[in-house]
């Protein structure tokens, strides 16, 4: 069982959540320009990451309010909750977590004018675990 930290309800059973699959896939900038192959990678390609990834979750049960996790999918430690919208904790180098602040904004797979930043900003080093992060 795990234990999830709702950014606006506190901890509660992973039994209230419903998982929502990779988080910060962006909107392609021009669909009606994508091929068939691009578009389908778009809808149903995602990573499957050994170790950390970065994923979204929706308190179902609770707030009902959407918010991405830093989880490592071997041990299930949950390393980071944070709003949607916002960077991943350990490539912005700003960790979020624990904020307690619901976020209606919409993620960057809904706006369709985020693109992946995976090189543009120097990764931290793995030992700096955010603060607030919870198991
Ligand atoms: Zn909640």
């Amino acid at each position: 069982m795990l234990l999830i930290s709702c950014p606006n309800c506190g901890s509660r059973d992973e039994t209230e959540f419903h998982y929502g699959g990779q988080a910060h896939v962006p909107y392609p900038e021009n669909p009606n320009e994508l091929t068939d192959r691009e578009w389908a990678e778009y809808l149903f390609y995602r990573d499957n990451t050994k170790g950390t990834f970065a994923e979204r979750w929706l308190h179902s049960t609770g707030c009902r309010q959407w918010f991405n996790m830093l989880r490592d999918t071997v041990t299930y430690d949950i390393q980071a909750i944070y709003p949607m919208g916002t960077p991943r904790p350990d490539k912005a180098g700003t960790p979020t977590a624990d904020t307690g602040t619901a976020s209606t904004a919409a993620d960057s797979t809904t706006t369709g004018t985020a693109a992946p930043s995976t090189s543009s900003t120097p990764s931290l080093s793995r030992t700096t675990a955010p603060e607030g992060a919870t198991k």
